[in-house]
């Protein structure tokens, strides 16, 4: 696509021009999803001049986070996005868990389920007027410890002191730059996404998390909950897309999940799927070589953690509050952006905690679901006994078959 200015619009809102300051920046944020975003409201709202390239127009449909918390919410309230992010979502007020065999917990805790696009269209159209957004694809790039030029496929040249990449799970540009991706987990976990043919008033819990029942279904959870006037559903499992369970699962989404859970229309009523179910694996990923002169790497672009977990949004946001509210205001400061600089943000004690935990997390997810060793064996008793004692629920019914 041809670079070029934009104009910020979102449907009910009026477009309004950017404000065109020239090619040069204090900082260029490279990417335009939450992270980016994220990002560039944050430096606009201290009064840096940010350039936001994006690749589209509009965020393209996507499957991605389909549900988020208030701890997230509160991350946007500090980006000066808030607003956005809740009026782009639909907020409900409590989960019901199903847990070895009945509803072991209705809490009545604030969630938000949202179409990824729309939430991240609509997180652009509340961005600082300031922010110039450029619409274009990135040819190649040149950094060094004082200037970083961002060169674009219709030959326009973008400079800054300072370079944001936030490209996601987009591979082009951390390959241009020379950054390695480590493979923690290839193919960790299998997501489903659809939509159910039954409004959400005709369930009698605000959203519902169903975990699986045995210790072979390789299920994590299923979770309904509303996004406008549909009940979404997300489908958590162990599998890749080439098994034959997930070719099954997509032609008959029905009668799998009532193999799965024989119980849940029993409990909720006939569930049907309209539509399309989408499939996607999800790897777990991290970059190496990545402190280098002149750029920091946010996000999903740094690494990845398990749906199942909901540490995805809150990772990326994290990332951008310390970049932006700790590091980068020295940086700015000082003259150079040197690697030795920019370390400071991947070695800041609150980013690394939130990475570590959110691997872990996914890790373990995954190992106490369907690992076989008598480690994890001891560890599911364990985690079984805890949560019986927790929502007071009979032993052992539903405890490990294979
Ligand atoms: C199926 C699935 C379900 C998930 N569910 C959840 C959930 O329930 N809760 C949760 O918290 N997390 C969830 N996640 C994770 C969450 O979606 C991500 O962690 C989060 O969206 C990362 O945001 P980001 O800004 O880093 O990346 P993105 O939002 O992907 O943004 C990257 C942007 O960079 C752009 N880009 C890429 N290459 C270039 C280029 N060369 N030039 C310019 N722009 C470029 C892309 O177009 C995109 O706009 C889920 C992920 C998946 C896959």
């Amino acid at each position: 696509m041809a670079a070029q200015d934009t104009l910020r619009s979102s449907p009910g809102q009026s477009a309004r021009p950017t404000d065109a300051t020239g090619d040069e920046a204090e900082v260029i944020v490279l990417g335009a999803g939450i992270a980016g975003i994220a990002a560039a409201s944050a430096l606009a709202r201290q009064g840096r001049r940010v350039i936001l390239i994006a690749q589209h127009e509009r965020h393209p449909p996507e499957f991605r986070a389909e549900k988020l918390g208030e701890p997230q919410m509160r991350l946007f309230d500090k980006m000066g996005l808030g607003e956005a992010a809740r009026a782009a979502t639909t907020g409900f007020d409590g989960v019901w868990l199903h847990r070895f065999g009945r509803i072991a917990d209705r809490n009545t805790r604030r969630e938000y389920g949202c179409d990824y696009a729309r939430l991240v269209d609509g997180l652009r159209a509340a961005l600082p007027p300031t922010v110039r957004i450029v619409v274009g694809r990135t040819d190649s790039i040149e950094t060094n410890p004082s200037r970083q030029t961002v060169r674009l496929r219709d030959g326009r040249n973008l400079t800054a002191r300072l370079l944001v990449v936030a490209t996601g799970l987009g591979e082009e540009v951390r390959r241009g730059l020379g950054l390695r991706k480590e493979m923690v987990s290839p193919a960790h976990t299998l997501a489903a996404g659809f939509t159910l043919t039954r409004p959400p008033g005709d369930f009698p819990f605000p959203s519902l998390v169903w975990t699986g029942e045995q210790f072979g279904d390789r299920v994590s959870y299923l979770t309904l909950f509303p996004v406008g006037g549909t009940m979404r559903a997300n489908l958590y499992v162990y599998r890749t897309p080439s098994d034959a369970w997930s070719r099954d699962f997509r032609l008959a989404p029905e009668a799998m999940l009532r193999a799965l859970m024989p119980t849940l229309e029993e409990t909720f009523g006939e569930i049907r799927v309209d539509g399309p179910v989408v499939l996607r694996p999800i790897d777990l990923y991290r970059v190496r070589d990545h402190e280098r002169d002149g750029f920091v790497v946010v996000g999903d672009a740094f690494s990845t953690s398990c749906p199942i977990t909901g540490t995805g949004i809150d990772k990326a946001l994290t990332d951008v509050d310390r970049l932006c509210h700790v590091h980068m205001p020295h940086w700015l400061a000082t003259p150079g952006m040197g690697a030795s600089k920019l370390a400071s943000f991947y070695a800041d004690p609150v980013k690394q905690a939130r990475d570590r935990s959110a691997l872990r997390v996914s890790l373990d997810a995954r190992s106490i679901k369907i690992e076989t060793s008598l480690r994890w064996k001891l560890k599911r008793v364990k985690s079984a006994t805890l949560v019986r004692m927790l929502y007071r629920l009979p032993a052992n019914r539903f405890m490990e078959r294979r």
